[in-house]
């Protein structure tokens, strides 16, 4: 809507844009969908207003009358990201009225300092309304319950999830006053005797059920309208949703509270939720162009480099980092001169000396039974890895898979072998074939193009069943198509532009000199002695109030008490803390977190699960001892 009023077009024309460019985008990424569904269709209004509906005629909405922010100019309601103003967290001034793009706070309109209008700068001003609301409390024990039932989610989706249960679940409004979106059906209105004109459904309420909209769209394309039902009505039903850690909430309490308030539809299976990318260390912004576009990374490099480096680089346990230096890093030492080494040198060595068939196999030694072993078991490892979303252990497993093959031909030397013995260097070079196919069908799921270049150049099919993907069923005497380079260098000159245009886009007052993660610059002695770092202890602690993760603590640093705060409320009960010695940075800048001020930091020490644990002295130790 924001973007319709600076371009003066409809909001149809802005959906409609963005909804092609993305389905181009995707496609153009190797990524398909059975349904590219929209939120816009007649189906899902349908869809969702019935579900509203249901809801309402089964009294489950509290109805609420209130004061909002109201742009006096625009004759609008201020709701999310209408409004504009200073973040109470960190003080960026352009913070939206649902989060903080600098310091990923989530807030709402009222925390806003100095609101604005983001349509037309006004000061906004209280007015009353009404709204629906979805009583989550009384949700609660059964959400409790469910989630208890699924030990095996991801440790970062349970830890936010109980960090919701903890603060106690809220009432969530499920309606807006807004022009457009999915309007509240009147006469569901006048049953409560309340007015409808003027409000739509939360994007929230209702973008979960176009899941459902969608999949009715997809059995009506198929010819089978009923065929939705056997998909969110039947038990053996696994809905799965991929989503980034803001979304959690969505997904893991308000969407299933709604289901379960329904009755009709299945719960998820699982919601194995990503945490956040970062961009050359800062935050991704689209609105600000901090962001790297699909259609300009096309004109200059592959979609499998992108696909490989962040299946090896996903957030899914704790915040990462994208950078182009980390990216054409992976993309020469791994894809370039690992699996593309690899590949290339097989298939070159066979045209050459083999005529490009594929050549017998002779006597195994122990070097061949151990390649053999894991072309058999690695599939399956990483089989397992994917039905567990461990993308991440997949990709390097894969590729480890390409080194061990690469060393493989290094330590047998065909090119020795060659005249000594014909037999041994034709067993080498079958196995290494054999190696190329198992790795293209392995390669297919996160580098799916260079997959069907392979599958073309071994002369297969595109049809490689992934069971059989650690078999050696190419047979001798058959016959290769010419090697091709599958993946060419990437060079400095065509990656410092980007990072230059990302440092120019950069969000102003981001901390511009913030070093990638993989990047460790040496520091003298000098300036690590700059670092006061002192033993102190707990003396109180207890939780920040509105901050899920953060604990207030006073502590004994021996000359003198002070105030920290701390993100390790997830990790830590307050009760557990009091007493324990811990080490602080004695000498960092007072900071106002949430509003409250923080002397100092206590070191803790975290790993890839997200697991945390605070430093503590093995001995203990007099307050305010010095770390050196
Ligand atoms: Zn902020």
């Amino acid at each position: 809507m924001l973007r319709a009023r600076t371009e003066g077009v409809s909001p149809q024309v802005i959906v409609d844009r963005y909804h092609e460019q993305n389905e181009k985008s995707f496609a153009r990424f190797g990524m398909s969908f059975d349904y590219y569904g929209r939120t816009s269709s007649p189906v899902h209004h349908e869809t969702s207003q019935d579900f509203f509906k249901k809801l309402a005629k089964d009294d489950v909405f509290t109805l609420k009358s209130e004061e909002q922010l109201f742009d006096p100019e625009a004759g609008i309601f201020l709701a999310d990201r209408f409004v504009r103003g200073t973040c109470p967290s960190c003080g960026y001034e352009d913070a939206y009225g649902d989060q903080c793009e600098k310091c990923g706070s989530s807030l709402s309109p009222e925390d806003l300092i100095e609101p604005r209008s983001a349509i037309t700068n006004a000061t906004p001003i209280r007015k009353k309304t009404s709204h629906w609301y979805l009583p989550l409390p009384k949700f609660q024990k059964r959400l409790e319950k469910w989630i208890g039932s699924h030990p095996e989610w991801k440790q970062n989706v349970l830890g936010q999830v109980k960090s919701w249960f903890n603060d106690g679940l809220r009432d969530r409004a499920v309606t807006r006053d807004l022009p457009w979106g999915v309007n509240i059906p009147e006469d569901v209105a006048k049953a409560k005797n309340t007015d409808a004109s003027g409000k739509v459904l939360y994007v929230w309420f209702d973008a979960p059920i176009g899941y459902i909209s969608a999949t009715k769209e997809w059995a009506e394309q198929k010819g089978e309208p009923e065929l939705w039902k056997k998909y969110w009505q039947e038990e053996s039903t696994r809905l799965i949703h991929f989503i980034g850690k803001d979304n959690i909430v969505f997904h893991c309490l308000i969407f299933p509270a709604m289901l379960m308030a329904h009755g009709d539809y299945v719960l998820p299976e699982n919601v194995p939720a990503n945490e956040f990318l970062n961009l050359e260390g800062n935050k991704l912004s689209t609105s600000r162009d901090y962001a790297v576009w699909l259609d300009d990374y096309l004109k200059k490099f592959d979609a499998d480099s992108l696909r490989y480096v962040l299946a090896g680089n996903l957030p899914e346990t704790r915040d990462s980092d994208f950078s182009w230096k980390d990216f054409q890093a992976r993309h020469n030492n791994e894809l370039a001169d690992i699996l593309g080494n690899f590949i290339n040198r097989t298939l070159i060595f066979n045209q050459k000396n083999f005529s490009g068939k594929v050549p017998p196999t002779g006597e195994y030694d122990e070097l061949d039974r151990e390649l053999i072993g894991k072309l058999k078991d690695v599939p399956v490892r990483l089989g397992e890895l994917i039905e567990k979303y461990q993308f991440k252990a997949y990709t390097r497993e894969f590729m480890d898979l390409a080194r061990f093959a690469n060393k493989y031909f290094n330590d047998k030397e065909p090119w020795k072998a060659l005249k000594a013995n014909n037999e041994a260097c034709a067993t080498t070079i079958n196995l290494c074939i054999q190696t190329v196919r198992t790795l293209s069908i392995l390669a297919e799921p996160i580098l799916p193009f260079s997959a069907r270049k392979i599958w073309k150049i071994l002369g297969i099919s595109e049809n490689q069943e992934w069971d059989k993907a650690g078999e050696l069923t190419l047979k001798e005497g058959h016959e290769l198509n010419k090697a091709e380079i599958l993946f060419s260098k990437i060079e400095d000159k065509t990656i410092e532009p980007e990072v230059r245009r990302l440092q120019e886009a950069a969000v102003p007052s981001a901390p511009a000199e913030q070093k990638e993660e993989t990047e460790m610059d040496k520091i003298n002695f000098d300036t690590f002695k700059q670092i006061e770092l002192r033993v102190a202890t707990i003396l109180e602690a207890e939780k920040v109030e509105k901050a899920n993760r953060l604990l207030k603590m006073q502590i004994d640093l021996g000359t003198e008490k002070r105030q920290i705060i701390a993100g390790i409320a997830e990790h830590y009960s307050p009760e557990e803390l009091v007493g324990k010695q811990i080490v602080v940075v004695a000498n960092l800048e007072p900071a106002t977190i949430r509003g409250v001020e923080s002397n100092g930091m206590l070191l803790a020490a975290t790993n890839e699960e997200g697991n945390l644990s605070i430093i503590t002295p093995q001995k203990a130790m007099p307050n305010g001892s010095k770390i050196s």
